[in-house]
C-alpha cells in the first residue's frame, strides 16, 4: 500500500508550488528592488493572509461579543474535575466551567493525564529568517519562502530535535538561506534583518490530536503543528462539537488512542 507521511506531503506540494509559481511568472529572473518606505507601497490584496487577521478577530473581538473573557498570562497548574464541570487552578486564581479544552501546545502533555487524556507531543525546533522589506514580488505562499503583506520575506522550514532550546544556529540558517536562493535567486539582493528559533508541537505521526475524555465528559484536547492552516477547521467544526459536548465518530481517527498499540489493535 502507498502511504505518504505529512512531511513528504508538504515537501511534494511545496516543490510543485514553487515550480508552478516561478515558471508562470518568471520572477526568479527579475531583479528585486529593496524599498525604504514599504508601508506606503501598494501591496496587492492577498486572501491567504486574511486568515491571520480573522484569527486575531475571532480571538479578541468575536468571543468577547458572545460573552467570553480573555484571561492572558495565567499559568495553569492543575485542573480538577468536579460534579458538572471543572475548576482550572491558575497562578492568577480559579476559573470554573462545564467544559475545558486543553489547547496549551507542548503544555498539553503534562495537563492531559489530569483529565484522563493523553497528548504525546514533543518539541521540534524550526528556525526562521526574515529579510528586509521589499516591493511586492511573491503573491503566493510556499512552504520554504513567503512574502508577507508588509514586504518581508520569511525563509524557513528547518527541523531539529533539540528539546526545549529555542536558539538559532549558523548551520540551520545557512541551510535555509541556500535552499531559498536555489528557488528564488533574487533573494540574494535582500539583507536578512532578524532570525529566530521556535518550537513546533509535534505528535508522533505529525498529524493532529483531537480527543474527548470518556472518564471526564466535557474535557477535550486539541494539539497540532499546523494551527494556522487549520484555524478555520478548529473555529468552525471543532468548536461546534465542543459546544455540543462530544466529538463525532468521524473524529475517532484523530484520537491519541491511535498511538496505543493495544487500543488500536
Ligand atoms: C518554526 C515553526 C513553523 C511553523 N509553521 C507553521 C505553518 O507553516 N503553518 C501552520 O499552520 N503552523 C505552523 N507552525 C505552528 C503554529 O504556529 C502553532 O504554533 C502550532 O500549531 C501550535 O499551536 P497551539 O496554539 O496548539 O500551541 P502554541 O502556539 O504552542 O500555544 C500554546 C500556548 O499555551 C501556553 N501554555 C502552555 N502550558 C500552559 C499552562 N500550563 N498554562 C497556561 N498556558 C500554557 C503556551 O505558553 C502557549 O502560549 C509553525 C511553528 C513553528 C515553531
Amino acid at each position: 500500500m502507498f502511504t505518504l507521511d505529512r512531511r513528504e506531503f508538504l515537501k511534494t506540494t511545496a516543490l510543485t508550488g514553487v515550480g508552478v509559481v516561478t515558471a508562470r511568472n518568471g520572477w526568479a529572473l527579475d531583479k528585486l528592488e529593496p524599498v525604504s518606505d514599504a508601508l506606503n507601497q501598494d501591496y496587492p490584496y492577498r486572501d491567504w493572509e486574511d486568515l491571520y487577521r480573522k484569527e486575531w478577530t475571532w480571538d479578541h473581538v468575536g468571543h468577547a461579543a458572545l460573552g467570553g473573557r480573555y484571561l492572558p498570562n495565567r499559568k495553569v497548574g492543575d485542573i480538577l474535575p468536579e460534579a458538572g464541570g471543572f475548576t482550572v487552578m491558575t497562578d492568577g486564581g480559579k476559573v470554573q466551567g462545564d467544559r475545558v479544552v486543553l489547547a496549551a501546545g507542548l503544555g498539553n502533555a503534562r495537563l492531559a493525564p489530569k483529565l484522563g487524556l493523553s497528548v504525546p507531543v514533543v518539541p521540534q525546533r524550526g528556525q526562521v529568517l526574515v529579510t528586509q522589506r521589499a516591493a511586492p514580488k511573491l503573491a503566493h505562499p510556499t512552504v520554504y519562502v513567503r512574502q508577507t503583506g508588509e514586504g518581508s520575506f520569511l525563509l524557513g522550514d528547518s527541523h531539529e530535535d533539540v528539546g526545549f532550546d529555542e536558539g538559532t544556529t549558523p548551520e540551520a540558517m545557512t541551510f535555509i538561506a541556500r535552499r531559498a536562493l536555489d528557488f528564488f535567486p533574487f533573494l540574494a539582493e535582500l539583507p536578512v534583518v532578524r532570525v529566530w528559533g521556535a518550537l513546533r508541537v509535534m505528535t508522533p505521526d505529525g498529524f493532529p490530536v483531537y480527543d474527548h475524555s470518556r472518564e471526564h465528559p466535557g474535557a477535550f484536547s486539541a494539539a497540532c503543528h499546523s494551527g494556522v492552516t487549520l484555524a478555520a477547521a478548529h473555529a468552525e467544526r471543532l468548536a461546534g462539537f465542543v459546544a455540543e459536548g462530544a466529538l463525532p465518530a468521524e473524529f475517532q481517527g484523530f484520537s491519541a488512542g491511535r498511538f496505543d498499540v493495544q487500543e488500536a489493535a
